[in-house]
């Protein structure tokens, strides 16, 4: 065997688990908290336009790109950096910040790709319980803060429990953290937030010279399979971000495909409010059925199974449904069709009928 080429923690990396793939038609994904409708009509027009030039190299800075970005945000383009999706942006800022004696804070049970992102800096993940309520616990992130800090995480809504952080706490959170250490806000999933005094990351991001916003095309937008994403904040870091980029890193497709999906934002907002409505319903249904995880801000929810969490899985595969499952932690459901979320009603319907005849 020869030895590995790779510094210790590369060889130790956890590997992220994808939602499940279903194979059979039948089987519907609600397992990785993607867009239930076909690619946006003016996304696919667009793409259909450049299939036959892929022979060029895509603009290099995605200028056109970062001018849309910026002016659906009423910001200047000096505040936008573009990426391959959000996950991307968050490897790669680490990659940059962080020395083998750095310390990340972030909320953990919460985004996956976070301690795989400060291991591949590496750097050491220091991982913040969730507060009772499944939001970043912002008090206890605040104390685990030493000289060592070289970057926070905050994901809101949470990923995978669903719940937002209000803009006043988070606000009162950041006048808190010392300016030396940057704050990435994940708001992947703020589209769907529908609540009082809803986080706004791009005022925070303008307001905080250490704070960057972090948005992605693959939710809201449906382009999870094109891979764009953007980062919003103070001109120097993101001068800094565009100076590790890889050169050429945003594809001539997904630049145009950003491009397109901004232009098509009222239908953007109608997909998100039907998915919103979806929310509603199923919240309805699974409370009728003593469902106990926290109100959901986002596409999906979370049901806190703890060691059961395999058996409301495998009733959800019966049902032709894939979930994401934490094994000894929880369940979480993805948003999705009508359908889909008729099955998962009648699977946890299953799974509480079970639990409660083995007490
Ligand atoms: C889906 C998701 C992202 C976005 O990932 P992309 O790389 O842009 O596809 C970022 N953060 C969280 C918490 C997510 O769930």
């Amino acid at each position: 065997m020869t030895d590995s080429f790779f510094r210790p923690e590369i060889d130790t990396l956890p590997a992220y688990v994808p939602g499940k793939k279903a194979t059979d038609p039948s089987v519907i994904k609600a397992a990785s908290n993607e867009m239930p409708f076909p690619t946006l009509p003016g996304v696919q027009a667009a793409l259909a336009t450049q299939l036959a030039q892929i022979n060029r190299y895509p603009d290099m800075s995605g200028a056109d790109m970062i001018a849309q970005i910026a002016a659906y945000h009423e910001i200047s383009v000096d505040e936008v950096a573009i990426s391959n999706g959000s996950t991307d942006l968050v490897e790669l800022f680490l990659s940059a910040v962080c020395t083998p004696d750095s310390e990340v804070v972030y909320p953990w049970r919460s985004f996956e790709a976070y301690p795989i992102a400060v291991q591949v800096a590496g750097a050491r993940s220091v991982q913040v319980p969730l507060r009772a309520d499944g939001n970043n616990d912002l008090r206890n992130m605040l104390k685990a803060i030493t000289p060592a800090t070289r970057a926070i995480m905050i994901c809101t809504p949470n990923n995978p429990t669903g719940s937002a952080l209000t803009h006043t706490e988070l606000r009162a959170f950041l006048h808190e953290v010392p300016q030396r250490i940057p704050v990435l806000l994940d708001e992947a999933y703020v589209d769907f937030v529908d609540m009082d005094d809803a986080v706004d990351g791009i005022a925070l991001a303008r307001e905080f010279a250490n704070v960057i916003s972090l948005r992605t095309f693959s939710k809201a937008y449906g382009l999870a399979g094109i891979r764009a994403g953007y980062a919003v904040g103070n001109p120097t870091i993101i001068k800094g971000l565009r100076a590790i980029a890889t050169p050429f890193g945003v594809n001539m497709l997904a630049q145009t495909a950003a491009r397109s999906a901004l232009q098509e934002r009222p239908e953007v907002d109608r997909r998100v409010g039907i998915i919103k409505d979806e929310r509603t319903k199923l919240t309805t249904a699974l409370r009728a059925l003593g469902w106990t995880g926290p109100d959901s801000q986002s596409n999906f929810i979370w049901v806190p199974t703890g060691d059961v969490t395999n058996e409301l899985a495998a009733l959800c595969e019966a049902e032709g449904l894939t979930v994401r499952a934490f094994s000894g932690e929880g369940t979480r459901m993805t948003v999705a069709e009508p359908e889909a979320n008729l099955r998962f009603v009648r699977a946890f319907g299953k799974f509480r009928t079970a639990q409660h005849e083995k007490e």
